[in-house]
C-alpha cells in the first residue's frame, strides 16, 4: 500500500502518509535507522511506481477518510527510503495539490544539490530537513553516506535552498550518543542552523530498534544541553522522542501536563516554578514525578532543568 493513516502528528496534526519508495532505498545508511539496513544505495534518481497508481492510491484513501467524516491536516511523502529518489516526486506533489490538502516532504537533504529536487520540494508547503553533522568525519559516520556524496555542496545547497524557500521549513537532528552529541560539534550544529533558520529544529533521539544495535540514545544530560545550544542559534526548538507531547494544550490535570511539555522541551526550574503556581500546587508533584523516574532534574549552567524521561530507561 502506497497511501496510509491518517496517523497523529504532533508536528502535522492528522498525516496521511505516502509511502513513495520501496523498502529500504536510500542514500544512507544511517546507524540509527529504524527501517533497519539499506538495501540498496544509490543516489540516481529513478520511477519506483507510476505516479497515477500513486495519485489514484492516495484518492482514494483520502476519500476513505472523508467519508468516515475524518480530517486530514498534512498528506506527508515519508517512505521507507528517501523519498526524493523518487524522479517523478515534483509532478505527484503537483497532482496532489487539487485535493486541498498541504503536503509534506521529510527528506534526508542528500540530494538538495540537484537542481530536479530542489525545484520537487519548492512546490511542498511543508519540508524537513535532516541535518545530524556538520563534520565530515561525523557525517560519515552517522548517515553513512553512498560514496559519491559530498558533505560541503549539500550544506552551500541547504542554505541556498532554505534561503528561496517560501513554505514552512524545518530541521531534524537525531543524536547519537558519542557519535554527533559532543559540545562542539552541537556548537557548529547551532551556527549552521543559525545560518538556515528553519522555523523549529527538532532534535530526536532513537526510540525504536536502530539498524545497529551498538546505537543508544544519549543521556539526559547531554540531551539538555543539544538543546540549551541549539536554542542559541534557533529561536524554536523541540524534542521529537515519540512520545506525542503537546506543550501548548492543558488538561489540567498538572502530572500530565508537565510530562506533555516536557516531551517538547526541558523546563527550567522557574519556568516549573511559575506553572505550579498558576496550577496552584506546588512541588510536592514535581518531586513524585522524579521518585518515579518520569521527570529527570539535570543541571546546566547554573540552572536547573526538568526533563522528561527520555532515553533507554524510560519506563513510559
Ligand atoms: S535517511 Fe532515513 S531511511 Fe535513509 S537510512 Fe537514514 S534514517 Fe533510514
Amino acid at each position: 500500500m502506497i497511501a496510509f493513516g491518517p496517523v497523529p502528528s504532533r508536528r502535522l496534526g492528522r498525516s496521511l502518509g505516502i509511502n513513495n519508495i520501496p523498502p529500504k532505498i536510500c542514500t544512507y545508511a544511517c546507524v540509527y535507522c529504524q527501517l533497519g539496513r539499506t538495501i540498496k544505495m544509490q543516489t540516481e534518481r529513478q520511477s519506483f511506481y507510476e505516479p497515477e497508481e500513486i495519485l489514484q492510491d492516495v484518492r482514494d484513501k483520502v476519500e476513505k477518510t472523508r467519508k468516515a467524516g475524518e480530517p486530514i491536516d498534512y498528506l506527508t511523502f515519508v517512505p521507507d527510503g528517501e523519498p526524493t529518489l523518487d524522479i517523478n516526486l515534483g509532478r505527484e506533489i503537483e497532482s496532489l495539490k487539487p485535493l486541498g490538502i498541504k503536503i509534506a516532504v521529510i527528506t534526508n537533504s542528500s540530494l538538495i544539490w540537484r537542481e530536479d529536487v530542489r525545484e520537487a520540494l519548492m512546490q511542498a508547503d511543508w519540508v524537513s530537513l535532516k541535518v545530524d553533522a556538520v563534520r565530515e568525519g561525523i557525517w560519515r559516520r552517522i548517515d553513512r553516506p553512498h560514496g559519491t556524496l559530498r558533505l560541503p555542496s549539500i550544506q552551500d545547497w541547504l542554505l541556498k535552498f532554505a534561503k528561496a524557500y517560501t513554505g514552512h521549513l524545518v530541521t531534524e537532528t537525531m543524536l547519537v550518543e558519542g557519535v554527533n552529541d559532543g559540545e562542539e560539534h552541537l556548537v557548529e550544529i547551532a551556527d549552521f542552523l543559525a545560518r538556515l533558520q528553519p522555523g523549529i529544529a527538532y532534535l530526536a533521539i532513537p526510540t525504536r530498534p536502530p539498524a545497529e544495535e551498538w546505537v543508544r540514545p544519549p543521556a539526559e544530560e547531554a540531551i539538555n544541553r543539544a538543546y540549551q545550544i541549539l536554542s542559541q542559534g534557533v529561536g524554536q526548538v523541540e524534542y521529537l522522542i515519540g512520545y506525542e507531547g503537546n506543550a501548548f494544550a492543558f488538561t489540567g490535570d498538572v502530572e500530565q501536563d508537565l510530562l506533555s511539555i516536557t516531551a517538547v522541551h526541558p523546563m527550567r526550574e522557574d519556568a516549573v516554578d511559575e506553572f505550579l503556581a498558576r496550577a496552584g500546587t506546588n512541588r510536592a508533584v514535581v518531586r513524585r514525578l522524579v521518585a518515579q523516574d518520569r521527570l529527570v532534574e539535570v543541571g546546566y549552567r547554573g540552572h536547573r532543568f526538568y526533563l522528561r524521561r527520555l532515553g533507554r530507561h524510560s519506563k513510559d
